[in-house]
């Protein structure tokens, strides 16, 4: 989608602090982070919303988490916790329709979140 913020950041057309990439996937900082450590991790195809991947991407939504997990790992967060949303939609707070994953963290978070 060429008009669409994460995609056009995928292809370096629009910057980003990008922390890790890989054929499917990119994760980059938060423009307006929400705790001391937050990365987007979205994939490189675009889906608006996490209703509309289909079953058959399954694999791809496992990738993003993984990546989440692991950059998570590398920063020394995972021993203390970190968090990982995805807002589907407007009322969930989504604004940006691509996919993404947020991680969190760095600092203690409360549930449920609000
Ligand atoms: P959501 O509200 O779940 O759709 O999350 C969208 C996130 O994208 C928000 O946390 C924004 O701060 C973030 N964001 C918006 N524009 C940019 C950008 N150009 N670079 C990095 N993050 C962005
Ligand atoms: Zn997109």
């Amino acid at each position: 989608m060429s008009d669409c913020l994460f995609c056009r950041i995928g292809k370096r057309e629009l910057p980003a602090k990008i922390v890790f990439e890989d054929a499917l996937s990119l994760a980059f900082d938060d423009i307006t982070p929400q705790a001391p450590h937050h990365v987007l991790v979205i994939p490189r195809a675009h889906f608006a919303t996490l209703d509309d991947v289909p079953a058959s991407e399954a694999p791809l939504l496992g990738h993003l988490v993984t990546i989440a997990a692991r950059i998570a790992r590398e920063r020394g967060l995972a021993a203390d916790g970190y968090r990982l949303v995805a807002n589907c939609r407007a009322g969930a707070g989504q604004s940006v329709f691509h996919v993404h994953l947020h991680l969190l963290g760095g600092r203690s978070f409360h549930w449920p979140p609000g």
